[in-house]
């Protein structure tokens, strides 16, 4: 039977361990490497990471393997009880990837929850032994459902004892070829994870061209492809349900609001500040103050952060307002606040003049992405 889940998402028996610790933001996303020998037209990574060796940690950058302790900081700071290792390609660079699971294992314990997804280019049997030797959880393949050429490699999972399943974006009125894949290896894995198809800032020009357009101004869920994932499920549910393959299709919705959602929130209760306000979505609100050379009004956060200017004076000068309740943003050079007591104390003209005050939503996240800035003078 085909379920509504609470999170969005419509599923076929029981979500995967993977997705389960997933939805509720427990999952950190270890971004192994941009390196990939494929290049799907709905690939969506950013210009920053595509085909890049680059590591992060969520957001945060790695410089390396040596670079453990990072991961296990930021992996803390939401609570980890899990990490999902993607790319790029994992496989193809599988010393690093075995180096980072032993460690979290090592850190965290058995029990820490480790799911893989890699393409089948790189796919072999020694890696997959030395990956499960390691400790990996859960391998999730993406084949190419248009190339049947490397689909039998998924079945050298099987021979170890972890779980098996295949993850692949629902390319709209694709249906009959990736019906096609699920029915060949329906026997060989324990679950189909569908993702809808999303629009990104690197796929969009490949989306145009093939006539694929976004469900609307406020999604980046692509038009046809929640239909289409529904059609797949259908067929699986009255042809092959009785072979227990558990299905899920996973929504852009279930992404931004609620897995994102649930690891801002537990980033947010942990790192915040005493003056932060957080938002039922995890966003953090802050009361800001810069000096007017470091003011986002006139330059970009990566200026600011190169700037050598020093804000202690600034620091002195503010404290008798703020008392204990203020802090020094070294990485943004600003003074964070409490939003609320800085729009008391600007309405009752106590502040100084030649400084930029401003109230801003934020994620709590490394790069601090900021949703918004208004200005208050
Ligand atoms: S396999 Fe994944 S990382 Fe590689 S090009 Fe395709 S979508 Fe991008």
């Amino acid at each position: 039977m085909i379920k509504s889940t609470k999170y969005f998402s419509r599923c076929i028996g029981e979500l995967p361990e993977g997705c389960r610790l997933c939805v509720k933001g427990y999952k950190t996303v270890l971004f192994i490497t941009g390196i990939c020998p494929r290049s799907c037209f709905y690939c969506p990574i950013s210009e920053q990471k595509k085909n890049k060796d680059v590591i992060y940690a969520n957001e945060l950058p790695l410089t390396g393997e040596q670079d453990i302790e990072s991961l296990i900081e930021e992996a803390e700071s939401h609570d980890s009880k899990g990490a999902g290792i993607t790319g790029g390609d994992p496989l193809s660079r599988v010393n690093r990837t075995i180096i980072f699971i032993r460690k979290l294992k090592e850190r965290f314990g058995r029990a820490y929850h480790i799911h893989l997804y890699a393409p089948l280019e790189n796919c072999t049997e020694e890696r997959l032994k030395q990956l499960f030797d390691a400790g990996l959880d859960e391998i999730r393949f993406h084949p190419d459902i248009f190339e049947n050429s490397l689909w039998d490699r998924i079945k050298l999972a099987r021979k170890f004892s972890w779980k098996t399943g295949i993850e692949i974006p629902v390319i709209p009125e694709k249906e009959k070829e990736t019906i096609k894949l699920i029915e060949y290896l329906k026997d060989s894995i324990d679950f189909l994870n569908l993702n809808e198809l999303e629009y990104s800032d690197t796929n969009s020009s490949n989306m145009s061209e093939k006539g694929y357009k976004t469900k609307d101004d406020l999604s980046y869920a692509i038009k046809g492809s929640y239909l289409s994932g529904m059609r797949i499920l259908k067929h699986i549910e009255k042809r092959i349900y009785k072979t227990r393959l558990n299905a899920h299709l996973c929504t852009a919705k279930l992404k931004d609001a609620v897995q994102l959602r649930n690891r801002m929130l537990l980033k947010a209760k942990n790192t915040r500040l005493p003056t932060d306000i957080i938002s039922n979505d995890g966003i953090l609100l802050r009361g800001c103050i810069y000096t007017k050379e470091l003011s986002p009004r006139i330059r970009k956060i990566k200026e600011i952060t190169k700037s050598a200017e020093n804000m202690s004076q600034p620091l002195s000068e503010f404290k008798p307002f703020f008392k204990k309740n203020i802090f020094l943003d070294k990485k943004k050079r600003r003074l964070l606040v409490n939003a609320k007591k800085l729009i008391r104390e600007l309405e009752s003209g106590s502040l100084p003049e030649g400084y930029d005050y401003a109230i801003v939503e934020e994620y709590p996240t490394y790069d601090g992405f900021e949703v918004s800035v208004n200005f208050l003078n």
